[in-house]
């Protein structure tokens, strides 16, 4: 019997410290550097002052970088460790970087252990992952998103470099990436997923532009923001620059985006177990009617019902990391799974913030708690990684998998058929009941 819920006790020791660590010594940094790039960007002062020392806490206590795996060079604690530290981690905008598993430089280190070279390790991979520089992943492009078969950014090999023309769109952290993943079509006589490649482009490299930066939400004016809007204009970069063979980048990009996908969900276990802690604090202490919000039945309702969606998604998030331990592969029901996850995660945030912001009243509609905050995740949740529909229609392509067309007129299940040959079956046992009556 291999189900098993619980934690072992050695590990739930670190996870009490993580606990207590981000609560006590990282959380003050979310209030006070507020700016969307203090955490990632390793060039603010203030913030990297903040985080150095704290960095070298969580590296004595064996808890850098836990994303990568042993065969990576990691500390191959797995997806499932991974996920209950993240539930954690997910609580603050700082925690990730503090413990060098923020995103986009989490899967960028995944792809470059798995398919660079040792020169690429050498340049890119070390100091990315001792938290010296940042990286970006673009892929997206102006004109396409979700499609990669409308990506137009096109490389060439001229001589010894790969020459790109094209554009990109929200490119996180492009402004202060030392160096860019770029996903460039190299052939494009065949179909994208043999035909796309992935490129290593330096931040300056000459022929990279950056248009303006963008900003998911109002929070910023026009032109600020960390998710670059990317012109390459001839770029040049060497022809030793490509992660994997040409042809690869769908193959390196896929084993990318599938930890990503992940590490979304776990973290946001973490923000939804944050939006059930303020919602109940606030049931607790807020009176009307002559009793207290957690007295009246229908908040108990929304209590209630937030619980159980947290509850369910959690355990489906643990399940699909679960899976891709035992699996160590993002094989089919892999995919099935993590697409599931990341379909769920917009509406099960959704649900869980509203109830927690409408239970505030004006307080919730503030500035003045982290509910907004948490609110604008939601779309974009729905987004990031790719839309919603398209991860339903991977989930709901590999359950059709499974199954089978009827095999004649009547389905399967037609009871007419059904109870015809039970009957026939069980004549001996219909016969002694017929004669009781
Ligand atoms: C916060 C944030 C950070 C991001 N960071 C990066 C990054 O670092 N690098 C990067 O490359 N990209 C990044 N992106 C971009 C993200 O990957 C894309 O936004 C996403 O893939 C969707 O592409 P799109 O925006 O072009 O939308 P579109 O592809 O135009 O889709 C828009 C809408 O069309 C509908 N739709 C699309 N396809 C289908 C379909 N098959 N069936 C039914 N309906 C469909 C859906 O309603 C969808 O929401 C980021 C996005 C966000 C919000």
């Amino acid at each position: 019997m291999a189900w098993d819920f619980e934690t072992e006790p050695e590990f739930q020791r670190k996870l009490d410290w993580i606990d207590r660590f981000v609560t006590e010594e990282v959380e003050p940094l979310d209030l006070v550097f507020r700016g969307p790039s203090d955490p990632f960007d390793p060039a603010r002062r203030g913030p990297a002052h903040a985080m150095a020392p704290l960095k070298r806490i969580v590296q004595a206590e064996g808890l850098w970088a836990c994303h990568l795996g042993a065969e990576l060079g990691g500390k191959g604690f797995g997806q499932v460790k991974l996920g209950l530290m993240n539930e954690i981690l997910g609580r603050s905008r700082f925690a990730p970087t503090v413990f060098g598993c923020q995103a986009p430089d989490t899967g960028n280190a995944e792809i470059l252990a798995r398919f660079g070279t040792p020169a690429q390790k050498k340049r890119y991979l070390e100091p990315l992952l001792a938290g010296e520089i940042a990286s970006c992943y673009s892929m997206t492009e102006p004109q396409a998103g979700a499609d990669p078969a409308e990506f137009t950014c096109r490389a060439e090999l001229l001589g010894d470099e790969w020459v790109i023309h094209g554009e990109k769109w929200f490119a996180s952290h492009a402004d202060f990436s030392r160096f860019l993943l770029v996903v460039v079509v190299t052939d494009p006589s065949v179909p994208i997923h043999q035909g796309a490649s992935i490129l290593l482009v330096d931040r300056d490299a000459p022929g990279l532009e950056i248009v303006r930066n963008v900003a998911s939400g109002l929070r910023e004016e026009i032109g600020r923001g960390v998710h670059g809007y990317l012109r390459f204009a001839g770029c040049r970069v060497p022809k030793e620059n490509i992660l994997g063979r040409p042809g690869q980048g769908f193959e390196v990009a896929q084993s990318r985006l599938g930890g990503g996908r992940i590490h979304h969900a776990m973290r946001t276990v973490g923000q939804l177990k944050r939006a059930l802690d303020m919602t109940c604090e606030r049931a607790l202490s807020r009176r009307t009617k002559g009793e207290l919000l957690a007295a009246k039945q229908l908040t108990q309702e929304k209590i209630a019902d937030s619980w159980i969606q947290i509850t369910q998604f959690r355990l489906h998030v643990l399940y699909a990391a679960w899976l891709i331990d035992k699996h160590q592969s993002y094989s089919r029901e892999v995919r099935r799974e993590i697409a599931a996850v990341k379909a769920a995660m917009p509406a099960v945030l959704r649900d869980v913030v509203y109830r927690a912001l409408h239970l505030h009243g004006s307080l919730g509609m503030s500035n003045e708690t982290p509910l907004m905050a948490l609110w604008q995740l939601v779309p974009e949740m729905g987004i990031v990684d790719g839309p919603t529909e398209v991860h339903k229609v991977t989930v709901a392509k590999e359950v059709l998998r499974e199954r089978e067309a009827s095999p004649g007129l009547w389905p399967t299940y037609h009871l007419p058929e059904r109870v015809a040959a039970a009957e026939r079956r069980l004549a001996a046992s219909l016969e002694l009941e017929l004669g009781n009556l």
